[in-house]
Formats: structure tokens, sequence, C-alpha cells
């Protein structure tokens, strides 16, 4: 008989997207006239932008040429999008990475599921908490977390470091022993930021520690504050204790068409193994790479007219940001994250469970936000609403709740 792996019994529930669809599918049932405004879930809603349809539509022609056919892309991907990436992203910004550094993928969710993999089972994992789900259940499925403890709601061998209103939503550097230490900023879900001097104390810590970053960039395009640093690259030693992930979902719409890239610097060492290395062995094994067509869409997102295609399309949605914002605060709810991201991070008002706030604004509002404590146990007593809807609907949205 075959066995299964045990560590994926030990995940909590379905994933927590599922569950609230079947809530807003029940709800869509049973009041079939009534629409349902959609500011839950993290994705996208605005088209791709004319850069990135004319790249993929002169890719798409050259594959139908066998002069300019494209089969396999190379390993760590085609060097137009690495050097692009390296050029724009890094080169640009200060930072000392090369393209030989840069792992084209098909996106940080993958990636950041997947990373662990080059990482022994025996390490200890520190994440913030309320986080991005994918870096728990990722290890979870490993077998590096232990077991889930139903009344702390939380797996025993993780350490879980709380980003509460108190600290501002960062979390202050572990006192327990972390080796692999995942970073989020700006935060997904509660829309934080952190500033280049609170970054560098993690950097220092890690070096002094010899624990590795996995810092999540995912959101990178929405800050605004010149003291909030857009990559982890811009601290003195990230060379040497930091993995960087980034997307091109939420800059650039490119949910549906995935695309991302991981930087695995060469100076990052560990047991005397360089991680790039390790990465790029991965990479050669088990991915396949991100089609040529969306290679070159993506670096479309770096021309002249493609990097103010993507301004417009963050200041779009900042734009509804600012409307949630200022249209809870006013009608009295507490509220925070929204200025450098694409979050709002609500604090459910008296005290009221996230779930029971989720069920309370679909049944009398008809919205869907996120419940808070599916992100983790600090999440409990919030809520997560994004900016990702069309204008209309999130003005919609915001009078509905107002009304409540
Ligand atoms: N990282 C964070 C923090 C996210 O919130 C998300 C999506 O919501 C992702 C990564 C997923 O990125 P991608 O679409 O590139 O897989």
């Amino acid at each position: 008989m075959v066995k299964l792996n045990e560590n994926y019994q030990k995940l909590q529930g379905s994933y927590l997207f599922s569950q609230i669809a079947k809530k807003v599918n029940a709800y869509a049932a049973q009041n079939p006239d009534r629409t349902i405004i959609r500011l839950g879930i993290g994705d996208v809603t605005r088209p791709l932008t004319h850069s990135v349809i004319s790249a993929l539509h002169s890719a798409v022609d050259e594959m139908a040429d066998e002069k300019t056919f494209r089969g396999y892309a190379p390993d760590l991907g085609y060097d137009f999008l690495r050097h692009a990436v390296c050029e724009n992203d890094y080169r640009a910004r200060g930072c000392n990475i090369y393209e030989d550094e840069i792992f084209i993928s098909d996106g940080a969710k993958p990636d950041s599921g997947n990373i662990q993999e080059i990482f022994d089972d025996d390490n200890v994992v520190g994440v913030c908490d309320p986080v991005y789900p994918v870096y728990v259940d990722s290890n979870v499925m490993a077998g590096r977390c232990g077991d889930f403890d139903e009344k702390t709601g939380r797996y025993d061998r993780i350490v879980y470091m709380p980003c509460t209103a108190e600290n501002g939503f960062v979390p202050e550097l572990p006192q327990k022993r972390c080796d692999i230490i995942y970073l989020c900023f700006p935060n997904n879900p509660t829309g934080a930021v952190i500033r280049k001097e609170e970054l560098q104390k993690w950097v220092d810590h890690a070096n002094a520690n010899g624990s590795v970053i996995i810092f999540d960039a995912a959101y990178e395009a929405y800050i605004k504050d010149p003291g909030v640093p857009h990559s982890i690259y811009e601290c003195s030693g990230a060379r040497e204790c930091a993995i960087e992930l980034h997307s091109f979902s939420k800059n650039a719409g490119f949910t549906g068409l995935r695309l991302g890239y991981a930087v695995v610097p060469k100076d990052l060492v560990r047991d005397g193994v360089s991680l790039n290395s390790l990465w790029a062995r991965r990479h050669a094994t088990k991915y396949n790479g991100a089609p040529y067509i969306v290679q070159r869409a993506g670096e479309a997102v770096y021309s002249e007219a493609g990097k103010a295609e993507i301004r417009a399309l963050v200041d779009y949605y900042m734009e509804n940001a600012a409307v949630i914002l200022s249209g809870l605060k006013k009608a009295g709810y507490t509220v925070s994250g929204g200025t450098d991201s694409p979050y709002i991070w609500l604090k459910t008002p008296d005290d009221m469970s996230s779930w029971k706030f989720f069920d309370q604004l679909l049944e009398n509002a008809g919205v869907v936000g996120t419940p808070g404590v599916g992100f983790g146990a600090c999440g409990e007593g919030y809520f997560r609403l994004t900016a990702f809807g069309s204008h209309e609907n999130t003005a919609k949205a915001v009078e509905r709740i107002c009304a409540l």
C-alpha cells in the first residue's frame, strides 16, 4: 500500500480562500439579486497594459516562425529579462546584484513555497504573525513545523513573531533561535512597511546568527515613502544572508499570466555551499521555466512606456486604498496600512471575531473581505480589505460598510 506524506494531514482545514469561496457561493445562491462586492481576495482586476499586450503579440508571432521559434527556456530565465530586472530593480537602486543571481520563475507563490526545499528539515522557521499563509503551509508539508495546537492555533515548532498594533505591525527580533526567517514588506495582510534602519537590524541579526532571511517583496511597487526600502539588498550585508522574492502579479497584473523571480546571491553561503548553486540545481531539475512569451511580456514592463503604465496601474489601486482608508476612518473604524501597500488592516468593532465580522459584512453589506485570523492567531480581531477592485465597486463597498 502506498503511504501518503503525513505532513499534508497536519495542514489546517482548507486553504483560507476556499473557505471564503464556500461562504460567498452559499450567500450568492440564497441572494441571487444581491450584487456582491469582493474586496477580499488579493487578485488584481485591471487588464494587462498596452506594452505588455503588444510584447505578447510579437512573441506569439515569433513562435509561429521557424527562424524565431523558441522551445525550452534557459534554466535561470532568458538573458533579456534577467538583464532588465538586474538593471531596473537593483542597479538603479544602488544594489549590488548580478544577472546570474536572478532566477526567473512562474511567480512568488511557487518560489515562496519551494525555496524551503534547499534547507534541512531540522531548521527552525520564524514567521510573522499574521502572515501570507504559504510560508507556514509549505514548511508544514515539508515536516518542519511540528504539531498543530488547536488551543493556540499554532504549530509547536514554528517561531511566531507577533505583529500587533503595539509594535506598528513590525515584529521585534526573535528571542528564540530561528534558522529561516520569512519577512514580507510591504506586508500581506497588514499593509505595514519596514523602514530601512529597522530592516538593517534583521540583516545584522541574521548575519550574527547564521540564519537566512527570505524576503518577499511582492508588493514593493506600492512603496511611496522614500525611507522604506524596495529591496533587502539596500541594507548592507544582505548579500550574505538574504534571498529575495518578486512577483509581476501585483504591479503589472500578471496573476493569470504568471511571472516572478528569486534573487539568491552567490555570497549567501552556508555549510561551505553557495545557496545560489543549490537553487540553480533545483531550477534545472524541477522547473520548466516561465514561457518565452511571458518573459517577453515581463521585459516590456521595464520599457519606458511600460514603467509609466505600471505606475498608473499602481496609482489606480492606491486611489482605492485612499478611499477605503478615509471612508472607514470617518466611519469610526481603526485602520492601518494602505499608504505604501494595497492592503488595509481594519480592527473589528467591539472586539468581534474576524469570522463573525466577515459574516456580518457579507450578510448585511454584500461585501467580501478576508478574516484576519486566517493569516495567524495575531490576526484575530482584524480584517483585511484590498485595493484591487474598480473605483466604482470600491466606493460602493465603502458606502455600504459605513452604512452598517
Ligand atoms: N507573496 C505574497 C506576500 C502574496 O501576498 C502573494 C499573493 O497574494 C504572492 C506572493 C503571490 O505572488 P505570485 O502571484 O507571483 O505567485
